[in-house]
């Protein structure tokens, strides 16, 4: 059986940094992911955007700075245009939601906040201020990505093959069977899957739906537990070619109206179309064939493109050249770890949070995409929170830990803090505290918080706020 020091399934966001991160420190590592490429949801279902956010100053900008040695790989955005703003004069008064385009005057350091307005997107001034985010060409990122993990020398990438079982003892994962008929084993495993496959597989306790007022404390929980989730999008491109003749487009079967829609310009000119959502989380939930959800969804796709060109003059000339290969899932599974991070941590923020093993910031507001998820829908933050590294440690296990979306956030929680570059960040504290675990040979849970806080703070990982004079140094030398 091939031995390694960590083996890390996943290779989405979340294991893209832990295995950068743990491959620099010299552990031999295996990542496993059963798409043909790696990047998860940010390529196989066209979420090639990072979000404005506080935190992603560590691995996520050193590959920026890699994508933006390269022709049309990356840019900035800023907000042109929302349908909640009011018009000015001559103002084209349609617009299905927000237009959000490359701009040139504005650089990475900007992308680094969202937190501040009480009005959000209302607040024209603050958005088109502050809010900047990263769109990137989804296959340059894959790229990238794999020569980051080559340079490190000790990493192992197997595509196009899955876990399908892990073997157990007591509180150890022993060893993990691969689709190829592989057995593979390591000393530690961190799962960077979307659903938690592996934690789920060694019986970890699961979190699915919302949690009840009663169950945290949560102040905007529902009183009652419910399999409502996060809305569902399938995001497809559109470019500016010659184009057919608009056709009517049908009424929308699916909702009241055609949702609305954020519009984002990729560098190299196509825009990137969002419909918020495609398939509200509780209609998801109750298809019980993946693929009918997505052959579902893409219908919806190509009514929601005819009905953009239709209501829409500035996008007449446009047509669609890609649709994502998988549907982009907002909310599965979520696992039980040493700390479940709640709403309360995140409204309370940085400045009163007491827990001493932060290793991520975040600002993203409480999100939840949908009618049917019966929630407030967007809440602000005041300021940004810290992630503990105990959401990352599997309740029951030592040699475990979890880094993706589905690692130990209440529901409500995880419709803030699940973006791409919080959880590449989370994956690259994984990875070192995986190194860490095994240099003193000890449980995930035993390793010394502050040494791991220590470790991510020379890698220019932000855990304060504001930012260290040192750490703005060195993002503003892009
Ligand atoms: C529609 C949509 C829009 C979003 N918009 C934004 C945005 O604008 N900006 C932003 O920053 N974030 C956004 N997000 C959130 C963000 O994209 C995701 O939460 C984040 O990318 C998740 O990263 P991850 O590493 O947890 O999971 P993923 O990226 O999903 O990676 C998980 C990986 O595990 C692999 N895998 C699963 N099971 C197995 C197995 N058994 N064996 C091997 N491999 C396996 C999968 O193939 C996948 O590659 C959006 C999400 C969605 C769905």
């Amino acid at each position: 059986m091939e031995k390694f020091d960590v083996v890390i399934v996943g290779a989405g966001s979340g294991g893209i940094g832990a295995a950068i991160a743990a491959g620099r420190l010299g552990l031999k590592v295996l990542l496993v992911e059963k798409q043909n490429f790696v990047g998860g949801n940010a390529t196989q279902s066209g979420v090639s955007v990072w979000e404005m956010g506080v935190g992603g100053t560590g691995i996520p900008f050193e590959i920026y700075k890699k994508l933006k040695e390269i022709p049309h790989a990356v840019g900035i955005y800023s907000f042109k245009k929302h349908r909640k703003w009011q018009l000015k004069t001559g103002e084209t008064p349609l617009h299905p939601g927000a237009e959000i385009t490359i701009d040139k005057s504005v650089k990475y350091f900007d992308t680094l906040r969202r937190h501040g307005s009480e009005l959000g997107i209302q607040n024209e001034v603050f958005v088109r201020k502050n809010w900047h985010g990263v769109p990137f060409e989804p296959t340059i990122f894959q790229d990238v990505v794999e020569n980051m993990m080559l340079e490190t020398g000790n990493i192992t990438l197997i595509k196009n093959t899955a876990v399908i079982e892990v073997i157990k003892q007591n509180d150890e994962i022993q060893a993990l069977k691969l689709s190829n008929n592989r057995t593979i084993s390591a000393d530690y495993y961190i799962d960077c899957t979307d659903n938690g496959y592996i934690c789920q597989a060694a019986g970890c306790e699961v979190m699915y739906g919302q949690e009840s007022k009663e169950q945290f404390d949560e102040p905007n929980a529902p009183d009652v537990v419910s399999s409502k989730l996060n809305g569902v999008s399938l995001i497809y491109s559109i470019s500016p070619l010659k184009s057919e003749g608009v056709v009517k487009p049908p009424i929308c079967w699916w909702a009241d109206e055609y949702p609305p829609t954020s519009i984002v310009e990729y560098p190299n000119g196509d825009l990137n179309i969002n419909m918020l959502p495609t398939m509200e989380g509780i209609e998801f939930s109750i298809y019980t064939n993946y693929t009918h959800a997505y052959e579902e969804c893409k219908r919806r796709v190509l009514a929601h493109f005819q009905h953009l060109r239709y209501v829409y003059p500035p996008y007449k000339d446009y047509q669609i050249v890609w649709i994502a290969p998988a549907l982009g899932i907002r909310e599965g599974k979520r696992i039980v770890g040493e700390y479940i991070l709640k709403e309360q941590d995140i409204r309370s923020g940085l400045s009163k949070q007491e827990q001493h093993d932060i290793v991520t910031i975040a600002d993203h507001a409480l999100d939840t995409h949908g009618k049917s998820t019966g929630r407030a829908g967007c809440a602000e933050l005041d300021e940004p929170y810290g992630v503990p590294f105990r959401c990352l440690i599997p309740k029951g296990f030592s040699n475990l830990l979890i880094a993706s979306r589905a690692a130990s956030f209440s529901s409500l929680a995880a419709s803030s803090c699940r973006l791409s570059r919080t959880m590449m960040q989370l994956g690259q504290a994984a990875g070192m505290a995986v190194y860490l675990a095994q240099k003193s040979n000890v449980p995930v849970k035993s390793i010394d918080y502050q040494s791991l806080r220590q470790l991510l703070l020379e890698q220019n990982v932000q855990l304060e706020y504001p930012i260290l004079p040192k750490l703005k140094k060195y993002l503003d030398d892009e």
